[in-house]
């Protein structure tokens, strides 16, 4: 279901709870709504309401991918970047890794499978950003 994006809410600066395999639906909901917006490639629960750490993201290819409590193991390269973001007005400079190595769950058959993967550029970027919102950070 396409809902609304959160802007300027107390909500967005909480930290999330873990997700769990329970929350398919919020994942759906979150396809849902960033297929509905035409400058989205990712987008935290918390930004449609919800406060559970779980977020979902297009990659280069156009696939969806959807990463349940995700965290940040290693960073390297940082450097200076602009951000956009949709729950916040103004473009905002921040400091990202350009490649990162991340820890999450994702869904399979019903069940969460932990998993590590490698990120470099542009996703790695916005993998930290999906970070910083599970964290209850904005930029
Ligand atoms: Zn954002």
């Amino acid at each position: 279901m396409i809902k609304d994006i959160v802007k300027d809410d107390p909500i967005l600066g909480q930290p999330c709870e873990p997700a769990t395999a329970e929350d398919a639906a919020v994942v759906q909901d979150l396809l849902d709504t960033m297929a509905d917006s035409e400058e989205a490639a990712c987008l935290a629960a918390n930004q449609i309401g919800v406060a559970k750490a779980v977020f979902v993201y297009r990659d280069k290819k156009q696939h969806t991918h959807a990463m349940f409590n995700p965290v940040l193991k290693r960073g390297l390269r940082p450097q200076r970047v602009k951000e956009g973001c949709l729950s916040h007005e103004e473009e905002t400079k921040s400091r990202r890794y350009d490649q990162i190595v991340v820890e999450f769950d994702e869904l399979k058959d019903g069940a969460l499978v932990h998993r590590r993967r490698e990120f470099a550029g542009w996703t790695a970027q916005m993998i930290q950003h999906m970070i910083d919102h599970c964290n209850g950070r904005l930029v």
